[in-house]
């Protein structure tokens, strides 16, 4: 199901805004609506500043995207909700520095468009301070809509944007810095352990205070923080487990290789009679040209039956992201999640030499799992003697 109200790109990137959005521009309209301008201007007045507010939304998020591209880190997708945006970078640099950048460009991008803005409302105050800053926020631009209250509106709604998201409640950008500065005296796991903890106490605060202010927005931000930084923990835990194992040594050597030449009913057996899910297929010259995945397979026997030719049905080769022995699995698993592939294959000097799949990993992090388990009841077991 696509939730997307519309979806662009531009510089490069994706950006994806949620249904929920027109939601935020009625609200806009209402508020301003229902002041003294009236329906229509002030209808009109409302979704305009609201619009003008997700502007800059997004550009904070563009200096997250942008500044990421310069340490040669994509973004998937830049999303826009009615509590904000989220930059979707396809990793995190772990060296502290390139954190810090990548973290910082957004705020500094908030606070760029309030130095750009304050000379622009001055402007219009008829080159004056004058009288300006009691126009100061949301309330007073509703009683008295114009370009002047506009300005002023989003100057200091940038400034907030820039003074919240510093709050060190990981994943807010401030939790980010926080994280980046641990990790220079730490390792990133504890860093990110630690601002979390910092996070999650944050969020509860700001529960507390949203549910005694009426603040729904907060309490939705605090939802966010709480949960956001535990996925976040999980997932550096996780590659953290997965950096010690070689690609190479991962492989399965017993694994069975299929040939171009033969049909679905070898693979039943084969399922029939081992764990294997993903098969690599070699020509009959031992090059390798594709590879059968258990879902493809169970798609071939309900359509074509055991006689269909598994050169009919494999991926080809060129569909499959490739590693060498020598990259870790987080590296892997990393490949697996960008190109939305279930298998790798390993090559050394254009040589295949087996496939790992998103089953392996889920192994390893069973059996690493249940070791640390181990471990922790060890710990906190009394020693005697
Ligand atoms: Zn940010």
């Amino acid at each position: 199901m696509n939730w997307n109200l519309a979806e662009f790109k531009l510089w490069g990137i994706d950006v994806k805004i949620h249904w929920s959005f027109v939601l935020v521009l009625a609200f806009g309209a209402f508020v301003y609506g229902a002041g003294p301008a009236g329906w229509g201007l002030g209808g009109l007045y409302g979704a305009l500043t609201i619009l003008l507010l997700f502007v800059c939304v997004t550009l904070h998020e563009y200096g997250h995207a942008l500044m990421a591209r310069r340490f040669g880190i994509g973004t998937r997708s830049i999303l826009l909700l009615p509590i904000g945006g989220v930059a979707n970078l396809e990793r995190i640099p772990e060296k502290p520095a390139q954190e810090l950048a990548i973290v910082a460009a957004g705020p500094l991008v908030n606070l760029l468009l309030v130095l750009l803005l304050l000379p622009a409302a001055w402007l219009a105050n008829g080159s004056s301070w004058q009288g300006l800053f009691t126009l100061n926020a949301m309330g007073a631009s509703i009683q008295n809509p114009g370009l002047q209250s506009l300005l002023v509106y989003l100057i200091s709604t940038n400034l907030l944007l820039a003074l919240f998201n510093l709050l060190p409640a990981f994943p807010l950008d401030g939790g980010r810095l926080l994280r980046a500065l641990l990790a220079y005296t730490m390792p990133y796991v504890q860093a990110t352990r630690t601002a979390v903890a910092v996070g999650r106490f944050l969020a509860i605060l700001m529960a507390v205070f949203g549910i005694f202010s009426g603040g729904i927005s907060l309490l939705l931000i605090a939802f966010f923080v709480y949960v956001g930084g535990s996925a976040e923990l999980e997932s550096v835990s996780s590659r953290a487990v997965l950096r010690q194992f070689r690609a190479g040594a991962a492989l399965t050597h017993s694994s069975t290789t299929l040939y171009t030449s033969e049909r679905l009913d070898r693979v039943v057996q084969l399922l029939m009679n081992s764990y294997q899910t993903d098969y690599l297929v070699r020509d009959l010259a031992g090059v390798f040209v594709g590879v059968l995945t258990r879902p493809l397979l169970i798609n071939a026997l309900r359509e074509q039956g055991p006689e269909g030719r598994i050169v009919d049905v494999m991926l080809p080769a060129a569909a499959i992201p490739r590693c060498s022995p020598d990259a870790d699995l987080a590296m892997v698993w990393e490949l697996m999640s960008q190109s939305g592939s279930r298998v790798v294959a390993v090559t050394a000097q254009g040589e295949t030499l087996g496939l790992i799949t998103n089953e392996d990993i889920a192994e390893v992090f069973q059996v690493m799992g249940a070791l640390m388990e181990r471990q922790a009841t060890d710990r906190g077991r009394p020693h005697v003697g």
